[in-house]
């Protein structure tokens, strides 16, 4: 007797810079990027957000359905111990889990109910287009323990990388003052995947609106080009 009788519906989906999955941070809070979850009918109402004004941060509880059709393992090698030792599903925030849920605390930066309901964000951890099922306000006297031990994740992932940029046409990084920033924060926290950490060579990865093409050599990170999609 496992299965639940229960149809999941999404409430809304995301709308992230994070395009595909590769640079997404490995946790929310890491990084301070806008996001927008737009709620979809029936729940786009303003009153089915009446007093989420009053919280800064929210809990997300989403399906990871990129990587959901992959089904789960019952053991996984998370990217912090170097991608070799192997963990127990539950003792990790692996996204091939038995029911594929995500769940992520995030900064809640406004909300907005002229045409529906959308609510800014910052800090997500989320790929574009992630559906979301339900929203929780985080409750610090609840929900924050300090004195919590966290097994191999004791420690948040320090940024690793020092990213400079050469020099990009201003038609691409004076209309958004801001963008020079939200690329440092990601790539500086080393998007490479595990086993490829360390190696120095080129990548490309899609953020907003850009294949933001990278060069990594040591602990230096150098942006070459960000080139429109
Ligand atoms: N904070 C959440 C949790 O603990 O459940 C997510 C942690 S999971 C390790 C974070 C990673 O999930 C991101 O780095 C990204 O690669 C992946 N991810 C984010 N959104 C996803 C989605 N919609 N489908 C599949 N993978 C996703």
């Amino acid at each position: 007797m496992s299965a639940v009788a229960w149809s999941g519906q999404a409430i809304g989906f995301i709308r992230s810079p994070y395009r595909e999955k590769f640079a997404i941070p490995r946790q929310p809070g890491l990084v301070r990027l806008p996001a927008v979850l737009e709620l979809v009918p029936p729940y786009d109402r303003a009153e089915a957000v009446r007093g989420l004004e009053g919280f800064s941060h929210l809990w997300l509880i989403f399906l990871f359905h990129a990587t959901a059709a992959q089904g789960w393992k019952p053991t996984v090698r998370p990217p912090r111990l170097g991608g070799n030792a192997r963990l127990g599903v539950f003792a990790t925030r692996s996204t091939f889990r038995p029911n594929p849920l995500g769940l992520s605390v995030v900064e809640l930066a406004g909300i907005r109910c002229e045409r529906g309901v959308s609510l800014d964000l910052l800090g997500a951890d989320l790929l574009d287009g992630t559906p979301v099922l339900d929203i929780k306000p985080y409750l610090p006297y609840a929900d924050a323990i300090p004195e919590a031990r966290a097994g191999f994740a004791s420690e948040p992932p320090a940024a690793r990388l020092q990213v400079e940029f050469a020099a990009e046409p201003a038609s691409v990084l004076q209309p958004q003052p801001q963008l020079r920033d939200w690329l440092s924060q990601v790539l500086a926290l080393d998007p490479r995947p595990a086993y490829r950490a360390g190696r120095d060579g080129c990548f490309a990865v899609q953020l907003f609106d850009y294949d933001v093409h990278c060069e990594v050599h040591g602990e230096r990170l150098r942006v070459l080009e960000l080139r429109s999609r």
